[in-house]
């Protein structure tokens, strides 16, 4: 709720001094049980910030971050370096909350211990987050996971290492790995981006299959619309469109692919389309300007009114809300969208684009 994210860095060219970058700026976002939310937007929008935010790895400069309703940094103390709650009645602790939040990383070649087997690195967090459970437990937990989505037989799998694993069953790995905490939701950092086209489809099958059978819910983020449509429309979800560190449009698949009404949904959706949907000869974005602003001085108002064809005056000046403007639960940060007079009546921007015309 309301949550911002502002990192320090040091300033590039020998300057002396030190910036801030502003990676999230006050996004506010539910996630519900069995749900999937898409992040969608360039790379630097924030969208990685806000989903490891979101899953408590990131803590955010302002705003709340609540796992059913409990704030997860409420009692944060700096000494453990992490949550430390008490697991008193009524509240999650600690190892309720990280078994309950779930990431799988963009390259799983990396995310997994190359010095051990599959089965060391899965028995990991079970040793660590359910100490109780036997050894023989473990292990039938492991292989009917590896079972499950078509690594048999299990006892030869469990013995690789993870250069002995195609990128798509090291990705396997990476999923059985946040699925054996029976986690409520699992954050996909561009989980399938590193995968070949052909083996996507096959991996998104996999996931919303394992969401229907776990009830889990998932956060993806990624910078392709095709997949964020594919995974989100299977799973009744939504997309989110992140632009400059702040959340400007929500909705259905439906809503957000085929009816955008945030000018840059619109920008998102040129891009990936095919030139016969982009219309004859046209070669540019609808933008004014092909310049993307620094997250450390992002502009006034309306972030995008440097490039939005569509500013005026007041969105310069102005930052509209998110909101529901037709009634349709879709929620668009946009004065376009709604009855806004004071928009209607501003002058449009005077600035000449500076996108090469065709
Ligand atoms: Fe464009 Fe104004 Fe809408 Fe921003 S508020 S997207 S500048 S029309």
């Amino acid at each position: 709720e309301n949550v911002s994210v502002e990192f320090t860095k040091e300033r590039l060219m020998g300057l002396a001094g030190s910036e801030t970058v502003h990676a999230v700026s006050d996004v506010s976002l539910d996630i519900y049980e069995n749900d999937v939310v898409a992040l969608v937007g360039e790379s630097g929008c924030g969208k990685t910030t806000l989903g490891k935010t979101a899953i408590g790895v990131q803590r955010p400069t302002r705003g709340t971050v609540s796992y059913r309703g409990q704030d997860i940094w409420e009692t944060k103390e700096e000494s453990s370096g992490w949550f430390n709650r008490g697991g008193s009645d009524g509240e999650y602790s600690e190892t309720d909350i990280r078994k309950a939040l779930q990431i799988i990383h963009q390259d799983p070649g990396s995310a997994l211990n190359s010095n051990y087997v599959v089965e060391s690195i899965l028995s990991d967090p079970l040793k660590r987050w359910n100490p109780d459970m036997s050894e023989a437990d473990r292990r039938e937990r492991i292989y009917g996971f590896l079972e499950y989505v078509g690594m048999a037989p299990a006892e030869d799998y469990a013995e690789r290492y993870p250069h002995q694993l195609s990128g798509g069953e090291q990705q396997r790995i990476a999923l059985i790995r946040a699925l054996l905490m029976n986690p409520d939701l699992i954050l996909g950092d561009e989980a399938i981006s590193a995968l070949d086209v052909s083996l996507r489809v096959e991996m998104m099958d996999l996931l919303l299959e394992l969401q229907d059978q776990f009830n889990t819910s998932y956060l993806f983020i990624s910078h392709n619309l095709a997949n964020a449509k594919y995974l989100t429309q299977r799973a009744g979800g939504r997309i989110g469109i992140m632009y400059l560190g702040e959340l400007v449009e929500i909705g259905t698949p439906e809503q957000i692919i085929h009816n955008p009404q945030h000018p840059y949904t619109k920008v998102l959706l040129w891009a990936t389309s095919d030139v016969h949907n982009r219309g004859e000869g046209v070669t540019t974005p609808p933008v004014r300007s092909l310049d993307i602003p620094e997250a450390t001085d992002p502009p006034s108002g309306c972030r995008f009114h440097t490039r939005c064809p569509e500013a005026r005056e007041t969105c310069r000046n102005t930052k509209p809300a998110l909101k529901d403007h037709d009634g349709d639960s879709r929620r668009t940060a946009c004065f376009r969208g709604e009855d806004q007079h004071e928009y209607w009546q501003s002058t449009p921007l005077e600035e000449e684009s500076t996108v090469p015309q065709q």
